[in-house]
């Protein structure tokens, strides 16, 4: 399988894909093609665990690359944590991604992606940049903690980031360093960018970025849509995903999925009032805008980084786009409104993305008469989002041990100022 990017101006192997994560012509790197499984695959799928299906598919995608023992032992590493389709009420069910070591669904593409990269990377030094405005770092960070040879830096806001996640973000010590700095999440994306392409530092270090943009945390994102299906395909009921969007990887892996045969009847791109996507389907014209701040701030996105994947999946064609996805976006007041409602009458306590999600298949259900089984991804645990949740629902969420252990520790940053100088001079000389 080769990988290509999504400018066209580069073709590559899946190792280097995962290596490099931004193209050099600026691109995504897509496969070649989306590979299509058996029909003895999707015969047996309800009887297949999370790790089978997650070992079938991404050897699809990554072929002789890797030994299948080798895959089979990362694959069972990673997905070391259940993913249950739990019901809400008749026809809704939140397949809840939370239950890995950060309590968010990035566990799952963060995990992958950190052993595909240890493993590419043979042992030699490396250095991976990743800029958070929250889940994303801790993820990163304990998918790579203690992974010999690997240093991680993780540039994040200060001040911008839940008491919790800068915990998540600054208390592993080892080899993650955590980098605050003075100014917003865009200032953190635009420094990690430019050390990744700093010449000088490109020539004393091997440097990656683990930013939504690498291929291999796309990869495992869609094993959970045929699991999904293997524990409600029984139901005899065609199926619907509500995927809460910020920069639409979940929701094009998704699209993945489908793509390689899954038979789902329906995606809907659920928002928040960043609506560029939903926008688009509506007028066609993409316009790209700054973020605006949300209670379900992991979706705070005004450039979704996605969109030129799924526009290359659907050859640039709006109609096509139109076919797969319906998106809807959603205000903060509707967001709360639907965290008590859930709350009240099925006694489901969503955190603020899931709570879109929900909102979303609410949508879609009045619109379209028909009977469906309406699955939302439920994103974070909402002790993730503590201080929203409690505020919301009136009451007191309990933390789960998990997270506690978090609050437990100190906290260790490096602070600067948006001065790229001075964060490379400390890459340089720091040991
Ligand atoms: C990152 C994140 C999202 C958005 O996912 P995308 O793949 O960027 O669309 C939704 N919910 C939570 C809790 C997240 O951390």
């Amino acid at each position: 399988m080769k990988y290509i990017s999504t400018r066209q101006q580069q073709e590559t192997n899946i190792k280097t894909a995962i290596l490099k994560a931004l193209a050099d012509d600026g691109g995504l790197f897509m496969p070649e093609y989306i590979p299509q499984l058996d029909s003895q695959f999707f015969e047996t799928l309800p009887n297949l665990t999370l790790q089978e299906i997650g070992f079938r598919v991404a050897k699809e995608f990554l072929g002789r690359s890797i030994s299948a023992d080798n895959l089979k032992e990362i694959i069972d590493e990673v997905l070391n944590f259940e993913i249950p389709a739990v019901k809400i009420s008749e026809n809704i069910y939140s397949l809840e991604l939370f239950h890995g070591p950060t309590m968010a669904f990035k566990d799952v593409g963060a995990r992958f992606m950190a052993r595909m990269i240890s493993y590419f990377s043979e042992g030699k030094p490396m250095k991976v940049i990743a800029a958070t405005s929250g889940d994303t770092g801790s993820a990163v960070a304990s998918g790579f903690f203690g992974v010999p040879g690997i240093e991680v830096y993780i540039l994040y806001p200060k001040g911008k980031v839940s008491p919790l996640q800068e915990k998540q973000l600054t208390t592993w010590g080892g080899n993650i360093k955590a980098l605050e700095i003075d100014g917003t999440f865009d200032d953190c994306q635009a420094l990690a960018k430019q050390i990744l392409s700093d010449e000088e530092l490109n020539q004393k270090f091997t440097l990656t970025s683990a930013n939504s943009i690498n291929i291999a945390r796309l990869i495992p994102q869609s094993f959970y849509y045929f699991w999904a299906f293997a524990q409600l395909q029984k139901l005899g009921k065609p199926i619907v995903f509500s995927v809460p969007s910020g920069n639409f990887g979940n929701l094009t892996a998704g699209l993945f999925a489908k793509k390689m045969g899954l038979p789902v009847h329906q995606f809907i791109a659920s928002t928040n009032e960043n609506d560029v996507i939903p926008k688009f389907l509506e007028t066609g014209n993409y316009e790209a805008k700054p973020s605006k701040q949300t209670i379900s701030n992991a979706m705070d996105v005004g450039n979704p980084s996605n969109f030129e994947r799924m526009k290359s999946l659907f050859n640039n064609d709006v109609v096509e786009f139109k076919k797969e996805i319906e998106s809807y976006s959603f205000s903060d007041e509707e967001t709360k409104t639907t965290m008590r409602n859930v709350k009240k009458e099925f006694d489901y306590t969503l955190d603020p993305h899931g709570a879109v999600a929900y909102l979303g298949l609410e949508k879609y259900f009045e619109k379209s008469n028909e009977d469906f089984i309406g699955v939302l991804l439920e994103t974070a645990h909402p002790a993730k989002f503590v201080e929203v949740v409690e505020d919301v629902l009136k009451e007191e969420i309990v933390i789960p041990e998990k997270l506690e252990a978090f609050n437990k520790k100190e906290k260790k940053s490096v602070g600067f100022s948006v001065d790229f100088e001075s964060v490379k001079k400390y890459l340089i000389e720091e040991k």
